[in-house]
């Protein structure tokens, strides 16, 4: 057991990778915080994590909402009395160039991606600072690093999850907090399912196209992630300090021809 006796606190928790990861720190012993802006999918979260013996708890805050997190934290705070691991995972995507992309559909993927970040952070570290303990998950991707076509929005806000990342870590290493970032590739969740539905005609054709991107023949699942994040929020990975870490079959990295 990996997380034994560790809280952790899961932002998006409800869906895709958020709901995996969740379910792997709780199966590695962590006492697992659930959050979700949907109460339904924060709750069948719980649910499957108790149901395979794991003990977790649901707390409804968009993390966008500062007087909402705030108020999270503290509910997370009185029921588990602190909180080790802090995995910013919540996430939406955002499709299009520049001309394309309309002025609140910006600001509403930085608000998620980035203020949903800072948020959490900001109300979690005071008290991770006082126990001088903690560890900072923060969920970038490999659009952070590559140019891919029509994710301005997007690239944008993971780039910016990157710097935060290594700013928060230079800030905090005195205090004993570690803060990484995960940048994964194409991981088939929820969020990948619509958006391949709403920018392709053909689905055969559209996994195609990405497998072309990546060197494996594979797309990524859900567990590669959480994998990830499982060796990020453990002592095994003590000594990686505001480093990015690539899940992305070779989309970074590789080139084939
Ligand atoms: P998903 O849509 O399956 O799950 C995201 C969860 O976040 C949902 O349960 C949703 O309700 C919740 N959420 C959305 N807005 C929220 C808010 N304001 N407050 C609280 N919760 C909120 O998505 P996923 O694919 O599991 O993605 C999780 C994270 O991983 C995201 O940050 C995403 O950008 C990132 N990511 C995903 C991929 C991929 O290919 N799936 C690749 C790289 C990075």
């Amino acid at each position: 057991m990996k997380l034994q006796n560790k809280v952790a606190l899961v932002t998006g928790a409800g869906s895709g990778i958020g709901q995996t990861t969740a379910e792997r720190f709780a199966m590695e012993g962590a006492f697992v915080i659930v959050n979700d802006v949907s109460e339904r999918s924060g709750l069948e979260t719980v649910e499957r994590i108790r149901e395979s013996g794991g003990k977790a708890l649901f707390l409804l805050a968009d993390v966008t909402d500062a007087a909402a997190v705030q108020a999270m934290v503290g509910e997370a705070i009185k029921a588990c009395t602190r909180i080790d691991i802090l995995f910013n995972n919540a996430g939406i995507s955002g499709v299009g160039a520049i001309h394309e992309i309309e002025p609140e559909a910006w600001d509403r993927v930085m608000s998620v991606n980035v203020r949903g970040v800072f948020l959490p952070s900001k109300y979690v570290v005071p008290h991770m600072m006082e126990r001088r303990a903690g560890t900072i998950i923060n969920m970038s991707s490999c659009v952070a690093e590559i140019g891919l076509a029509r994710r301005a929005s997007y690239s944008a806000s993971k780039g910016a999850v990157l710097a935060l990342t290594k700013s928060m870590q230079v800030d905090y290493a005195k205090y004993n907090i570690r803060v990484n970032a995960l940048l994964p590739g194409t991981i088939m969740t929820p969020f990948v399912e619509a958006y391949l539905e709403r920018s392709y005609d053909d689905p055969e054709a559209a996994i195609a196209a990405i497998q072309k991107r990546q060197l494996s023949g594979q797309l990524g699942k859900p567990e590669d992630v959480a994998n990830a994040a499982l060796f990020l929020a453990s002592e095994e990975s003590s000594f990686m300090m505001g480093s990015p870490l690539y899940i992305d079959g070779g989309i970074v990295f590789g080139k084939d021809a």
